[in-house]
């Protein structure tokens, strides 16, 4: 069943939501939610969870090259944050569900600066430049930085290895370089 409404981009009435329910490695239950402009060609895909476990925070501490390989698997309703840095990726951002690594949310983040960065509001270049600089310097390895990932509904996890670890209780666990608290 299809529903209309604005397009956030064009603004015309032409935005047709499409909504269907699938299960998804990682994720369980999700509803996606697609949203395509027949008029501007705009298209957006959401997933928002079904499954709720209550809310869950995942604390990594990167000190090494190797923990960018630590994966994420982040939830439409999980927010990931670097408070060294100053960064925030939230669902209301992007509240697509995806699986990644420390690496590529890294290089996410990156692009983002570089989006704000392509703006021109020189006010910011300074500040620009030197998250950048931070960011490749963590890229090799070579800062020491936090990821937090903060689920409402508890879908979002991490792993070392090929198993996800999904949180559930609330329990301090300790993976080989990964601390995963989960909280609240
Ligand atoms: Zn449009």
């Amino acid at each position: 069943m299809a529903e209309r409404d604005s397009c956030p981009y064009c603004a015309t009435r032409s935005l047709e939501l499409r909504k269907s329910e699938t299960a998804i490695p990682y994720f369980g239950r999700v509803l996606i939610l697609a949203s395509i402009c027949s008029d501007c060609g705009y298209r957006r895909n959401d997933t928002m969870p079904l499954e709720d476990h209550g809310p869950s925070r995942h604390v990594i501490k990167v000190s090494k090259l190797d923990d960018l390989r630590i994966k994420v698997a982040r939830s439409g309703t999980g927010s990931i944050e670097i408070p060294e840095f100053g960064l925030r990726l939230d669902p209301r951002d992007e509240s697509q569900s995806f699986i990644t690594n420390i690496e590529e949310i890294l290089v996410r983040f990156e692009e983002s600066v570089n989006r704000l960065k392509k703006l021109g509001r020189t006010s910011k270049m300074a500040e620009c430049n030197k998250l950048l600089h931070e960011i490749s310097l963590a890229r090799q390895g070579k800062a020491r930085f936090t990821i937090v990932i903060e689920d409402t509904q508890g879908n979002s996890s991490v792993t070392k290895e090929d198993r996800i670890l999904r949180s559930s209780l609330v329990s301090s666990k300790e993976y080989s370089g990964i601390i995963v608290a989960y909280a609240r």
